[in-house]
């Protein structure tokens, strides 16, 4: 049974699914820092103590998280050639 998050250490997480079968696994999700597993998962997964430390992530961390990268303005020009592919006649 999951106690807390792998990652951040959060002990609110919830479940999100559940195996089609019962009791086979579910999918479990973090509170605060939205890591998702599926319980069925390694431990290197699923357990706090086995989650490796250099990805580790402590309430301090989250608070000072680099902002998400704001999706650019879409372009005017279209699609450079290499993207667009051959012209069609
Ligand atoms: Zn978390």
């Amino acid at each position: 049974m999951t106690d807390c998050c792998p990652r951040c250490a959060h002990e609110s997480v919830r479940t999100l699914y559940s195996s089609p079968v019962p009791g086979v696994w579910d999918v479990v999700q973090c509170a605060r820092c939205l890591y998702t597993w599926r319980t069925s998962e390694p431990d290197r997964r699923t357990r706090r103590a086995a989650y490796p430390q250099a990805f580790r992530l402590t309430e301090e961390d989250l608070a000072n998280a680099a902002e998400v990268p704001a999706v650019p303005p879409l372009r005017t020009d279209g699609p450079p050639a290499a993207v667009r592919g051959p012209e069609l006649s």
